[in-house]
């Protein structure tokens, strides 16, 4: 048992440090690309430790760069680990790390938000949504310009088991400037609650898993950066469909500092506002003196079952946006001023 144990364990080979790697390769970092890199493996190991029990499992790391953290995947004992990188110059680093771990390394030369990872592992991984989660990790240290609307598209796969998740509850380690990983993570109630927050939290058990001083990267970005921890929820918090939530989500957050029946407001045109807010308000259930951070999951989970109702009841109040009308009424009182100007003249 000791002896198969033992043969099933993968470490690299000796291999030249990522510093000697960034020299090697002339990896320096681009300023424009937002690239900030972990050299320190200690500190990347325990990113990956954090990641959960990777033994046997198959990883996709986003952005490997000069390779700090796919080293310490690729040190977890996983079946294989996939990489997609969008800067051409570290392929060949990431090609050396290959060679270092046949068979184990894939390397892709893409880019994350449009790269299809439905199809990049052996199907037989694929979960119920009801089992555990699969042996399937999502892993990275993303530019934040990336990983934030990259979050986005993730948790609406998440809500329609696409993308990463066909293959079931996969789970998912990803870096965030610090704010954005206390906005992820902030309870109701709390200052950094935001719109992230509710629309991770309806659809994942989210945790803000480790903080990493700014000075830990090299170049040094501006902010500390925080590790935050995703894994679906089997039964989601709002059961409505992702693009509706986050409508009823954004317009609830418009005006932060007012009372909540402010922004909800603007989910319905100018003639009907009122009237239309007091219902939803009513028939939800939630005070509309509550501050948009003061929502729980399970006010907005009232909120959208009654505006899906509402929407069912009046087809085209979904489409409604109030820019749009905000817009066309400044377009009109232009026209009208034209015209009286006309008549003067
Ligand atoms: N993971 C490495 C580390 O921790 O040292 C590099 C981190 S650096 C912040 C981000 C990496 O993501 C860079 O290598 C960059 O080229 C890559 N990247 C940026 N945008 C990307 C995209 N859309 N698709 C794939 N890789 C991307």
């Amino acid at each position: 048992m000791a002896a198969s144990r033992k043969l099933s364990t993968f470490r690299l080979p000796p291999l030249p440090t990522i510093r000697e790697i960034i020299k090697l390769f002339r990896l320096q970092a681009a300023k424009q690309l937002s690239q900030n890199f972990l050299l320190d493996l200690k500190l990347t190991d325990k990113i990956v430790r954090k990641a959960g029990n990777l033994t046997n499992a198959y990883v996709y790391e986003v952005g490997p760069g000069p390779g700090g953290i796919t080293r310490s995947i690729l040190n977890a004992n996983v079946a294989e680990l996939l990489v997609v990188e969008k800067d051409s110059r570290f392929i060949p680093g990431l090609q050396m790390l290959s060679d270092a771990a046949p068979g184990k390394l894939r390397i892709v030369h893409g880019d994350v938000l449009t790269f299809k990872i439905e199809r990049a592992f052996p199907g037989s991984l694929k979960r119920q949504w009801e089992d555990d989660p699969p042996n399937v990790h999502v892993i990275g240290n993303l530019p934040f310009n990336v990983s934030t609307p990259l979050i986005i598209k993730w948790l609406e796969n998440v809500s329609c088991r696409g993308g990463p998740f066909v293959y079931g509850r996969t789970q998912m380690t990803l870096t965030f400037q610090k704010e954005v990983a206390e906005r992820l993570t902030a309870n109701t109630g709390s200052k950094q609650r935001s719109r992230l927050s509710v629309m991770a939290q309806y659809l994942c058990n989210v945790q803000h898993i480790l903080t990493i001083p700014g000075q830990a990267f090299v170049p040094k970005p501006e902010v500390d950066v925080g590790v935050v921890h995703f894994t679906p929820l089997v039964q989601p918090r709002i059961e409505q469909p992702f693009k509706l939530v986050e409508k009823v989500v954004q317009n609830a957050f418009q005006f932060r500092r007012k009372y909540c029946y402010r922004g909800l407001g603007m989910l319905f045109p100018e003639v009907q506002r009122v009237e239309s807010t007091g219902k939803l308000l009513e028939l939800a259930d939630v005070d509309p003196t509550l501050r948009p951070s003061q929502l729980s999951v399970s006010h907005f989970k009232s909120l959208c079952d009654v505006y899906r109702k509402m929407c069912d009841e009046d087809p085209h109040l979904f489409a409604y946006n109030f820019r749009e009308e905000l817009k066309q009424n400044k377009s009109k009182a232009q026209e009208k001023d034209d015209d009286k100007e006309r008549d003067r003249l």
